[in-house]
């Protein structure tokens, strides 16, 4: 929601809020269910029984089109490839003979990445590894095609979005901070969807988020799974026996613990369906029937370093493309192709690790991630080099900011406002503006650093 949007959204009634993100929702499903979404999507279906050297002969050819693509439209990979016979990239194999690009260089270069898309969806990613906002940008061809694979994921589990109640816990900004009633979620008619605010379930206001629950219904549910903690552990708590049982629950943008998933299964009473996300854009990576991981050859090609890093080359990044990215997580891939006693033809992931999500605890809003944060990098893009959030104490939280020669105070205004939002009056904020902000290692830089955490040894 842009500033303007916010204040107006701000001072309406709830009845017009929801009018408001249903108005939004439309616009929205304008720009991502349109006709590549709706034709991906056969064209998932129609695929998911071809044999496997069949699939083999679509993930090259479209590999072929994305490196033609970077070349021909992004002056950064016309440089990086200087020298390389492009012609002679035809297989998966042959992907190797073009060079990995890392993190660094990805930072560095990003806006040269760009292709020249006019129509272009921007998007503002701040690494955990460099607390550097970079400017990401997407075709609306590459996010049609990237929700389409996700639907077709959670269709194959039985959940349709669009015609069926779908219950969304998200870190969206929804609810006023004036608001005085205990009304902590919204609907947005048009997609047949509830959003719950993600950032008030908290042991205090669980009942709340449950009785609502019971009244609504979903068919399946999706969102953040430290928030969907809180609410399963007071189900358990209090023995609440649903009176209904979703479809699955999928749950999204932070990592899943065993913990999460043993009490959100047992509260739900049905299965957690993951999906390994990366707001870069990686190729699909989601769990099947019999709770394994498979990377979707239609959407990329995943590949393991020596070291074990995972490089990704992502389909769906016409707009920023991403080619042998190495991401910075861990990837072991099942050798000799076991195949998966659910039949798919994707191929099984042994072991993931992700870079574990830092969090900042508040007095009384509970443990935030820094998913959280993005909308105060998301805004000011020009204006931010480079942030990083410190805890030392329960009271106070350290904002370091390097800024550009577009920083103003507005922008310091703004944070503050956002910090005191999602952790409360009750905790104090500085923010300070610094020449440089310190690696922790020499190497090791962190978007998030939590003292207080690190002392107790939470999570
Ligand atoms: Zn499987």
């Amino acid at each position: 929601m842009h500033n303007l949007q916010r204040r107006v959204y701000e001072k309406a009634p709830v009845f017009l809020q929801n009018i408001l993100l249903s108005l939004e929702g439309y616009r929205k499903t304008k720009n991502v269910y349109g006709d590549v979404y709706y034709s991906h999507l056969i064209e998932l279906a129609n695929k998911n029984h071809l044999k496997e050297e069949e699939v083999r002969k679509y993930q090259e050819k479209e590999l072929r089109k994305l490196i033609q693509h970077a070349v021909n439209n992004s002056p950064f990979y016309k440089e990086f490839y200087k020298g390389i016979d492009i012609a002679e990239i035809q297989t998966i194999e042959d992907l190797k003979k073009l060079p990995v690009l890392d993190k660094e260089t990805l930072e560095k270069n990003i806006n040269f990445i760009h292709t020249n898309h006019r129509s272009s969806i921007i998007r503002i990613l701040a690494s955990n590894k460099t607390g550097k906002p970079l400017k990401f940008l997407f075709t609306k061809e590459d996010i049609q095609k990237r929700i389409a694979l996700r639907d077709f994921f959670r269709k194959q589990h039985g959940a349709i979005n669009l015609e069926m109640k779908r219950a969304s816990f998200s870190s969206r900004w929804l609810i006023p901070t004036k608001q005085q009633k205990n009304l902590l979620w919204r609907n947005n008619f048009y997609m047949k969807q509830r959003l719950y605010s993600a950032h008030y379930c908290s042991e205090q206001n669980a009942e709340l988020f449950v009785s609502d629950l019971e009244e609504y219904k979903p068919d399946f549910i999706d969102g953040l799974p430290s928030a969907l903690f809180e609410i399963a552990k007071y189900i358990n708590k209090n023995k609440v026996i649903l009176s209904f049982k979703p479809i699955a629950i999928f749950t999204v943008y932070e990592k899943l613990y065993s913990h999460h998933r043993r009490e959100i299964e047992e509260a739900f009473g049905c299965p957690i369906r993951d999906q390994y996300f990366s707001s870069e854009g990686v190729p699909l990576i989601s769990e099947c029937v019999k709770g394994k991981l498979h990377y979707n050859l239609f959407s990329g090609v995943l590949e393991s370093s020596v070291e074990g890093d995972m490089i990704v080359t992502c389909f769906t990044t016409q707009g920023t493309p991403l080619i042998r990215y190495n991401i910075g997580d861990e990837l072991k891939l099942i050798k000799n192709q076991t195949k998966c006693e659910c039949g798919s033809i994707h191929p099984v992931i042994e072991y993931i690790n992700t870079s574990v999500p830092e969090y900042l605890q508040s007095k009384s809003n509970g443990k935030l991630t820094s998913i959280y944060f993005s909308r105060i990098w998301s805004n000011f893009p020009e204006g931010i080099n480079k942030i990083q959030f410190i805890q030392n104490s329960e009271e106070s939280i350290d904002v370091l900011i390097e800024g550009t020669e577009n920083y103003t105070n507005a922008i310091t205004e703004s944070i503050h406002n956002t910090m005191e939002y999602l952790f409360g009056r009750d905790m104090t904020f500085n923010i300070r503006i610094v020449d440089e902000i310190p690696y922790l290692t020499e190497k090791d830089f962190h978007l998030v650093v939590n003292n207080v955490a690190s002392r107790k040894y939470l999570c």
